[in-house]
């Protein structure tokens, strides 16, 4: 039996187009975009091309894409970036207590350099609680980051109404939109936001590339100096190939939405019902922020009087990929922030973890999984 990969948050696999799109600029495509002669300038239209498509899809301006190396270099550019362009807007800084850690991580740093941060708690279902980040703002709140998918949870967090209200107050407005991306339409222009992180790897395209749009009204100071690439916003010779790599998945997965997400919407309910009615007959089974809307693509999961550290251990002997809870978290024994933040207990935190599907899953997939799990179990 091939591998069964449940762990789609984590990474996905690059798509057929994206593979055989990317092997053909391998060979042809090996100009700098500096240069001015013509492979220099072919690059350079792959760049161009790309930034187009992301553009176009987020229905913002080209220029409003920077390309970075991923996610975790995109929210360190566009906080630090911003804070550092902005100095005058003053020290106090809001971010939530479930933020992934290159967003977490960059605002302990910023408070260790004196800035004074707000984490916002969330709910027991896992949102972020808008009437706190109404009373947290002050006259000298410089920045706001709020992420738009948690992607431990799948819970969508309410961008739209966090947009508007820090457009009336005039604060700038970050969203880490990783998780979001691919899995429904996004304008950033509408929904207020001043700027937002996207990762390719998480939609099927290559690992380490990525963008942030920033819209064109902000200046974020780079936070790698050198050339003048990107707009003066991120030096160095662009990464052509992940670039095209990021384009020709965000075009893909933009094209087959509807249908991926039908797809993942039949096969989350599937597992879902199965985990409540066959798990559920063993051991009791909650769905961590199941009350609340999420993506269609991630399942967290409490199963009670589980060790998930050695069910991961045995779902992978039988050729399951899952993970407990995010990538960052593996490996360490450390207990999830997330499912923290939701006020769970030691017991509840040790019998949960995270199942994601992808655009590929079946029911047979899951089928397979369920029949072991409960074996398992
Ligand atoms: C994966 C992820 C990141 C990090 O992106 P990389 O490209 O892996 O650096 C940031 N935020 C969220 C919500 C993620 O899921």
């Amino acid at each position: 039996m091939e591998l069964i990969y449940l762990d789609n948050a984590a990474t996905t696999k690059m798509s057929e187009r994206v593979i055989e799109e990317m092997t053909k600029s391998f060979k042809e495509v090996y100009g700098n975009p500096f240069s001015t002669h013509t492979l220099g300038q072919k690059a350079k239209a792959v760049v161009e091309n790309a930034r187009h498509i992301a553009a176009k899809n987020l229905q913002v301006e080209a220029k409003e894409i920077v390309f970075t190396s991923g996610g975790t270099e995109g929210n360190n550019l566009v906080i630090k970036g911003f804070l550092k362009e902005n100095k005058n807007k003053g020290k106090h800084i809001i971010t939530t207590k479930i933020e992934h850690s290159s967003v977490l991580k960059t605002f302990e740093n910023l408070e260790k350099q004196g800035y004074e941060v707000t984490f916002l708690d969330v709910t027991k279902d896992g949102i972020v609680d808008v009437k706190q980040l109404k009373n947290a703002v002050r006259e000298d709140t410089a920045l706001v980051s709020v992420m738009f998918v948690n992607n431990e949870t799948g819970v969508i967090q309410p961008i739209k109404e966090i947009g508007e209200f820090l457009e009336e107050k005039g604060i700038f407005f970050h969203t880490d939109a990783v998780q979001a991306i691919g899995k429904f339409k996004i304008y950033p222009k509408e929904l207020k936001i001043g700027a937002l992180t996207v990762s390719s790897h998480k939609f099927y395209g290559p690992k380490g590339a990525g963008f942030v749009f920033i819209d064109k009204k902000y200046n974020v100071e780079k936070e790698i100096c050198g050339g003048s690439q990107e707009r003066n916003r991120r030096a160095g010779t662009e990464n052509v190939n992940g670039i095209l790599g990021t384009g020709v998945a965000l075009e893909e997965i933009y094209e087959k939405m509807d249908k991926v997400l039908k797809n993942e919407e039949k096969i989350q309910k599937y597992l879902e019902e199965k985990l409540k009615n066959e798990i559920g007959k063993i051991q009791r089974v909650e769905i961590n922020g199941g009350n609340l809307e999420r993506v269609k693509n991630i399942t967290n999961v409490f199963i009670e009087n589980t060790d998930i550290q050695m069910l991961l251990v045995a779902l992978d002997m039988r050729g399951i990929c899952v993970s407990g809870g995010s990538a960052c978290m593996s490996g360490s024994l450390e207990n999830s922030h997330v499912l923290k933040a939701m006020g769970m207990d030691d017991e509840k935190l040790k019998s949960s973890f995270r199942i994601s599907i992808g655009k590929d899953t079946t029911i047979e997939e899951i089928d397979y999984f369920i029949e072991n799990l409960k074996e398992i179990i």
